[in-house]
């Protein structure tokens, strides 16, 4: 996945890498460290903040409110990713565009697509205050990588149990020429025509290049 980014994904929020696109990994494993997780339907994505790094002070990130700013005073990630969501919220600028990556177990990242950066807040998880932001899917992500409306109906995003259902069936390999880098999950029957995400029969492996061609006969 790094190599899609053209950079190397040490953090799991990354507000304006590279000065392009922003960049979030989630996880929703049983051990993962943050609790993000899909709602309405599959379309839209709740994203947790992240904790202040581990650190010379001796504080437990867990029981420490995720800051928004730095010692310094400039904002961490959680707080680029805030200042987005609520400008965004006060009509003050166009939603923020975020690519986002999820770990289905070690070393292997399934890409999820793009989504519009749409709210944010901080709520109490019992211990200390996290962020939350709400990341809604942007459908038919494929077609055009610098279109973006607001408007658009959101796309679904494929569950991650039918990707390890997937990806178990097709033995980590494109389903067309073997090749176990660059994966995609591919609807086999597009969402735009009636193709479900939710069940396995719909969805297989491709390389990238399996991936672009199949895009490029649609179109
Ligand atoms: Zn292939």
């Amino acid at each position: 996945m790094c190599q899609r980014e053209g950079l190397s994904l040490q953090r799991g929020m990354n507000f304006q890498a590279n000065g392009r696109l922003s960049i979030i990994l989630m996880s929703r494993r049983p051990n993962a460290p943050y609790n993000d997780s899909i709602t309405d339907n599959g379309t839209t994505l709740i994203y947790e903040g992240h904790d202040e790094p581990k650190s010379k002070n001796s504080s437990t990130p867990k029981n420490v409110d995720q800051p928004e700013f730095l010692p310094s005073g400039r904002p961490t990630e959680n707080g680029k990713f805030h200042r987005a969501a609520q400008d965004y919220k006060a009509k003050l600028r166009e939603a923020e565009i975020v690519r986002v990556y999820e770990k289905l177990f070690s070393g292997v990242w399934s890409y999820n697509g793009r989504f519009h950066l749409v709210d944010s807040w901080t709520e109490h998880d019992g211990t200390r205050n996290v962020f939350k932001f709400k990341l809604h899917a942007i459908e038919d992500d494929a077609r055009d990588e610098f279109e973006h409306s607001p408007e658009l109906n959101h796309r679904r995003i494929i569950p991650t149990n039918v990707k390890l259902e997937v990806w178990k069936r097709d033995a980590g390999q494109c389903t067309k020429c073997g090749a176990s880098d660059e994966l995609h999950f591919d609807h086999i029957i597009p969402y735009s025509r009636g193709g479900t995400s939710v069940t396995a029969e719909n969805v297989q492996l491709l390389c990238a290049r399996h991936n672009l061609q199949k895009h490029d006969r649609i179109e």
